[in-house]
């Protein structure tokens, strides 16, 4: 016996239709027969893919897990989409030696791992997820996941972080954790005493590079141009600061390095084609960073540089009920310390704003 149902194809329709040698009309009561004997499972699916939660957190970094352990422990039953790199940028680093409570310090994906136990110990769903569509036009606010899930959210903490660029090169990617590092604050003290290379030209690298030049023998700063883009007082700062030597005009082009990690970059000059070898154990990259906000265009204000708006001291947005964490909306400090803070104001935020 033939089963209507859902399994049914068009092809084996018109099979059905051309051996049965049937007539429009009856193609008609077909298709109708059809619609309605599937329709409850039609809507038992479309149920499944709406969800409605007090809660929902973009992001799985410091600030999204932080959030969720506030928001958790207020009774707000968060979900957190953990997005494309669960844990965030703290997964690609090795040793965090500047997060609070770790005297030995702590591997970066382990201090991840232990954030998101922390979260889901109070009742946190953590969920892999990423989101492929918002409207924040009205509460509650739509979000598509995965562009086949819809969850209804009555408040919305974006953490979506920043993404470091880099240059691209694939020395740079092998011996990313082993002397590369996208962030001297972090993992600067691991090169006292040593020479190390910085490239970029703005205002993080010069901090960077005046960083280092405290703790480190010698900082090269590599800068495709001959002129830093970055303010005049940082420019002032890096130029008169004695072991700081600047590599104008030129790129990095390779980094050099064996099993105990980075032993020198080879640079180009642009201008005159000359390749040179510094020979240092860390290599920085600075070359700015990317925050997160693309599916967030057009529906939330953004800085002239992508990064979220948020009202001073506090991490609301321009939309009531949508709150902004960590890197996703700070391109000043971009520590985890600080990203985790703000992951907290966003949570008593959201509750406070629900219980208003
Ligand atoms: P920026 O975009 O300002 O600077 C990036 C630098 O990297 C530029 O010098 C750029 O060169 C160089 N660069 C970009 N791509 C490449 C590449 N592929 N190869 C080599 N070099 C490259 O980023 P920052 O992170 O420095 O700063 C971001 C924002 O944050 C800025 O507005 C800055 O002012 C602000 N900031 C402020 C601070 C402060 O006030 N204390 C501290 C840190 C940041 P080029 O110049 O040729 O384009």
């Amino acid at each position: 016996m033939l089963r209507f149902g859902s399994a049914i194809t068009v092809s084996q329709f018109l099979v059905f239709v051309q051996l049965s040698n049937f007539n429009f009309r009856c193609s008609l009561i077909f298709i109708l027969i059809m619609f309605f004997l599937t329709l409850p499972e039609k809507i038992h699916t479309m149920s499944e893919q709406v969800e409605r939660t007090k809660c929902l957190i973009i992001g799985s970094g410091p600030a999204g897990y932080t959030a969720a352990i506030y928001a958790a422990r207020a009774d707000l039953k968060p979900v957190v989409l953990q997005g494309m790199q669960p844990g965030g940028q703290l997964t690609i680093t090795t040793e965090v030696d500047n997060f609070p409570g770790y005297p030995d310090g702590v591997q970066g994906p382990k201090m991840m791992e232990d954030l998101q136990k922390q979260c889901e110990r109070f009742g946190t769903d953590v969920r892999f997820g990423l989101v492929t569509g918002v409207d924040f036009s009205q509460r509650p606010f739509t979000i598509s996941v995965d562009e086949e899930k819809i969850i209804l959210a009555e408040t919305v903490i974006i953490a979506t972080g920043a993404s470091a660029k880099w240059l691209g090169l694939e020395s740079e990617k092998k011996f990313l954790g082993s002397g590369v590092s996208g962030c001297a604050t972090c993992d600067g003290f691991f090169y006292r005493g040593q020479d190390v290379a910085i490239v970029g030209g703005g205002d993080t690298a010069a901090e960077e590079a005046t960083y280092l030049a405290k703790l480190c023998k010698k900082v090269y700063m590599i800068h495709r141009r001959n002129e830093l883009r970055a303010s005049k007082a940082m420019q002032h700062k890096v130029l008169q600061t004695r072991n700081i030597e600047m590599v104008w005009d030129s790129t990095p082009t390779e980094v050099l390095g064996d099993d105990s990690g980075v032993i020198g970059v080879l640079t180009k000059n642009i201008k005159t084609g000359e390749n040179r070898t510094l020979e240092v154990t860390g290599f920085f990259i600075a070359i700015g960073h990317s925050p997160n906000t693309g599916i967030f265009k057009g529906q939330i204000e953004l800085d002239d540089q992508g990064y979220i708006k948020t009202a001073p001291g506090s991490t609301r947005t321009n939309i009531e009920g949508i709150f902004a964490a960590g890197d996703v909306q700070d391109h000043y400090y971009r520590q985890a310390v600080t990203a985790a803070g703000t992951g907290c104001m966003a949570a008593i935020e959201a509750e406070r704003f629900l219980g208003s």
